[in-house]
């Protein structure tokens, strides 16, 4: 029976540069791949998993409020495929990841989802909500704070350094800069005692 992976962790952990070296394992046993980012998501260009380590893959996107088991299935009725790799998968909608899950279940491929746990403000983003309620297996992504603990939380940094504390959950092509953080100093960061 195929499953839906999720792995999640902070933020510049490395999972892109994960997602990508499993999908290579795949091709190179002369299995087909299929991946997919957020359409917003144009740090590489339109359609393209980068990793800050200098290697990427071409990928199709998703839209918003686009169905993914119709996707899914029109992708798979032009060939078989082995494992579907879903990168920035926090920004999936609940509906979506739902969509997802019957794919697992009804057109037996795996999905391994790749994504952030929680926004700079603590919070749940809504596509990992579901991932961490509906995924079969699921792994922690590990990077570590400046104190050397496990980093969980990310703080959202102005161009001069300054820590942001409101504002949307999604910010794309700002000059803001993310810093991974253990709680304890993310709790300082944002003068939340
Ligand atoms: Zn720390």
């Amino acid at each position: 029976m195929a499953k839906l992976y999720f792995q999640y962790s902070t933020m510049n952990a490395g999972k892109s540069t994960l997602l990508l070296q499993a999908a290579h394992n795949y091709r190179e046993r002369g299995m087909e791949t299929y991946l997919i980012t957020a359409q917003f998501d144009n740090r590489a260009g339109e359609g393209m998993i980068a990793s800050r380590i200098g290697i990427g893959d071409p990928a199709d996107t998703f839209a918003p409020d686009e169905d993914m088991f119709a996707k899914i299935n029109a992708r798979l009725g032009q060939g078989s495929v082995a494992c579907i790799f879903i990168d920035e998968a926090q920004f999936l909608s609940h509906n979506q990841v739902w969509q997802i899950a019957r794919a697992v279940d009804d057109l037996n491929v795996p999905v391994m989802c790749y994504g952030l746990r929680v926004d700079f403000q603590g919070n749940l983003f809504p596509g990992s909500a579901a991932l961490l309620a509906l995924s079969d297996e699921m792994r922690e992504v590990r990077t570590i704070c400046h104190c050397g603990k496990k980093a969980t939380m990310v703080v959202r940094q102005d161009a001069d350094g300054h820590v942001i504390r409101e504002g949307a959950q999604v910010e794309i092509g700002g000059n803001e800069r993310y810093v991974s953080l253990c709680r304890k100093h993310w709790r300082q960061a944002v003068e939340r005692a």
